[in-house]
């Protein structure tokens, strides 16, 4: 079977450059390209030990016609992500996204654009498996308990906030339930902020610092017991199986796919 050719958007980037060691080592796959403005002249090799002699692009429109690559994979930054996927589906490639913070106007916009250009993407706040099993858990819980709270941390560099694990567990524990949890409602404040933002009633809760990959706990609360679903991730190779799954299966879908669950239950 022919290799699936994989462009590396952010290829610089922390994610990028796991991402580019994960395609490199997987048998069915070619590094054909990597953009990076902030590494423009380097060579994939100078980003990584064994990584072809390809220089990196400045944008995905330079990268793409240089490549002609089956999926680009985007792990870069909100405010980019949108001209890159615009970019690629433009020219029939199917996207593979980790970006994180995605409005809803943005993701219809999206999903026009797959349909529109008859091309698929699937773009996942969360490409670990253990992530993906605690916000299943969560949501299996949330419709019997009454009170909720999501409490993730992350590193310092993280530009957005919540992480989009948060949110789209909140989102997806709201539905569940079918109402708003129970939420308190505080009287005096000593700090500001200090309950953290909302979500359908569910309080949610961002922690930035060094030391940190990425980290979420779920609690739910019901009368006299709480519930705790805590994922904890060690290292970035914890997305990759995610990431190569979707790189396999993207260009098999029909359109837009968020969320990696709709994947992991067809494996
Ligand atoms: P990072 O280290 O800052 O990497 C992002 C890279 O993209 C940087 O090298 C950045 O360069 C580069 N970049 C900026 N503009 C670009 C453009 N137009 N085209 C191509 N590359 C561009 O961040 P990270 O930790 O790898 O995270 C990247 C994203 O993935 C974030 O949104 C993060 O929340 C998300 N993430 C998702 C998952 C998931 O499972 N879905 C997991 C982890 C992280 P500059 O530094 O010069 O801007």
């Amino acid at each position: 079977m022919a290799e699936i050719r994989v462009m590396v958007s952010g290829v610089g980037g922390r994610m990028g450059r796991t991402v580019m060691g994960a395609v490199m080592e997987a048998g069915d796959m070619e590094l054909v390209g990597g953009v990076d403005p902030a590494y423009r002249r380097a060579t994939l090799s100078e980003l990584m030990t064994g990584a072809p002699e390809i220089e990196v692009a400045e944008t995905v429109v330079e990268a793409l016609a240089a490549t002609g690559p089956d999926v680009m994979v985007d792990f870069t930054r909100p405010g980019v992500v949108m001209g890159n996927i615009r970019a690629a589906l433009q020219e029939r490639v199917a996207c593979v996204v980790g970006t994180t913070g995605f409005s809803e106007e943005e993701l219809n916009e999206v999903a026009g654009l797959c349909d529109e250009h008859g091309t698929p993407a699937v773009i996942a706040p969360n490409f670990s498996i253990g992530a993906n099993l605690m916000m299943k858990f969560a949501e299996e819980a949330a419709a019997l308990m009454d009170y909720a709270a999501i409490i993730e941390a992350h590193h310092e560099n993280k530009l957005d906030a919540p992480s989009g694990t948060a949110l789209t567990t909140a989102e997806r524990m709201r539905e569940a339930r079918g109402e708003d949890f129970e939420h308190q409602q505080t009287e005096h404040f000593g700090l500001e902020g200090v309950r953290g933002g909302e979500h359908g009633g569910a309080s949610v809760h961002s922690i930035r610092m060094s030391g940190v990959v990425a980290n979420q706990t779920v609690l739910l609360g019901g009368p006299g017991e709480t519930l705790k679903i805590e994922h904890i991730t060690t290292g970035r190779e914890c997305f990759m199986p995610g990431v190569l799954l979707a790189i396999r299966e993207v260009r098999r879908l029909d359109g837009l796919v968020v969320g990696l669950e709709a994947l992991l239950m067809n494996t």
